[in-house]
């Protein structure tokens, strides 16, 4: 019976703790969290959690849980070290807790700009916790000018958030084209059309030369235009909370290095979620993934490698972003795709994005299209080839448009 330390209190913590107790794991489980609340659901941080009448977070599970499954949750702590050669991890209050295995589901923090210490610390948000999202909210009052520096999903999400609640929001996005990093122009496209439609004043490739206070409160100036906005709303990516892994030695690189099974370099220490990075399906070497499904795969499967229980990172990782009544679920990864075979038309609102690899189906983009997101995650795993004159199609069933 193993003594089992968790560090994090998100998502993949919580699935890990989950998941040990309905593999039969009796031993200790002490799980260390920096918030002062429960674990709770993120997503609806930049979503509904921004509405004025959302008075508690979602909480991923209700406090019976932690009882009932005997999870010693110490929430307001921090790990400060660990010593890998006596099995001991170091908290904030001086606690030592010794363990058999140790997780490290630290999460990821916000990237910062420069210029953001220049700054009235009352005008600047990030959005990655439940007390981000009540600081932020109550600066969301009708009329109030925001601008939003990333056109990522916590700028659009943000935006569609502030603008139900008639806040004027600018976003300022460096690429080209909003969420260039994860989807086609297509997307983009259709996603800044329904910004714009909704009053989302959208500033492309547009490049930040300075932050100042000033004016209303922020003056954003780029290499053509100044911009006044009462307040900044940061989501320029996020980095792995990697910290403790490598003053403890651990393997990094942009992410605590692990294995198919979760597993560090050193074999009593497991890593799951944002910080780490991992051979995963569909792609060559090693990822680092930023979302709620890796959190939970990755979460459950380190807790079964933990126990020394059959475990592999096996799933097709999918993504989804909600934006006024558009949703976008993206299913697999596109990368090291051949051809883009497109279902519906993407100047009508509702479309997926099909990418082959050799005639093969890698990934799919669906706008507002949740039925094909559902055959997508079958096919995608089963590597089905398209044919793709029935995919284009699409009055036709995805699971119906196989090359026989
Ligand atoms: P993100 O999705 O990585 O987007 C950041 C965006 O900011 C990118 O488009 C990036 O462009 C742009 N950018 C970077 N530096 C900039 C600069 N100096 N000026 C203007 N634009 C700049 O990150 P995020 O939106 O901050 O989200 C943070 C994390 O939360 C991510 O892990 C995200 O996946 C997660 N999240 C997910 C969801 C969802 O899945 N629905 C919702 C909310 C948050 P480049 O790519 O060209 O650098």
């Amino acid at each position: 019976m193993h003594d089992i330390v968790i560090i994090g209190g998100g998502q993949a913590a919580v699935q890990a703790a989950d998941t040990l107790r309905r593999e039969g794991h009796e031993g200790r489980i002490t799980m260390v969290s920096a918030e002062q609340t429960m674990p709770y659901h993120r997503p609806p941080l930049s979503k509904a959690g921004l509405a004025p009448t959302e008075s508690t977070p979602s909480w991923l599970k209700p406090e019976s849980f932690y009882l009932e499954k005997q999870i010693d949750l110490r929430r307001g702590r921090q790990a400060v070290s660990i010593d890998r050669a006596g099995r001991m991890v170091q908290l904030d209050d001086g606690a030592m807790l010794s363990y058999d295995r140790l997780l490290l589901a630290t999460g990821s923090r916000p990237r910062h700009l420069p210029w953001i210490a220049s700054l009235p610390a009352d005008r600047v948000h990030a959005l990655r916790t439940w007390p981000d999202a009540v600081r932020l909210r109550e600066a969301l009052r009708p009329g109030a000018r925001a601008a939003v520096v990333g056109g990522g999903f916590i700028g659009l999400e943000f935006a569609a958030a502030a603008r139900k609640q008639g806040v004027d929001v600018a976003v300022f996005e460096s690429a080209p084209r909003v969420l260039a990093r994860v989807t086609r122009h297509e997307v983009s496209e259709h996603l800044q059309r329904v910004h714009a439609g909704h009053g989302v004043q959208l500033l492309l490739a547009a490049s930040i030369v300075h932050l100042r206070a000033g004016g209303r409160g922020v003056l954003v100036e780029t290499s053509v235009a100044r911009h006044e906005a009462d307040f900044l709303v940061v989501g320029v990516g996020v980095q792995a909370e990697e910290r403790l892994a490598r003053e403890s030695g651990l393997d990094c690189d942009d992410g605590i290095l692990v294995d198919a099974a979760c597993r560090t370099s050193d074999a009593h220490v497991f890593a799951a979620g944002d910080c780490a990075r991992a051979p995963r399906f569909g792609a060559e070497g090693s990822l680092r993934l930023e979302s709620v499904d890796n959190a939970i795969s990755q979460g459950a499967v380190a807790a079964r490698a933990m126990l020394g229980r059959p475990a592999l990172l096996d799933g097709v990782p999918w993504f989804w972003s909600e934006q006024y009544d558009e949703k976008l679920i993206i299913v697999g990864l596109s990368v090291g795709h051949d051809e883009v075979v497109a279902r519906g038309n993407p100047e009508g609102g509702a479309f997926s994005l099909c990418y082959l690899r050799e005639g093969r189906l890698l990934a799919v983009d669906c706008m507002n299209r949740a039925a094909d997101s559902v055959a997508a995650r079958k096919l995608v795993a089963a590597g089905v080839s398209l044919d793709r004159s029935k995919a284009v199609d699409a009055s036709r069933p995805l699971r119906e448009c196989l090359s026989v």
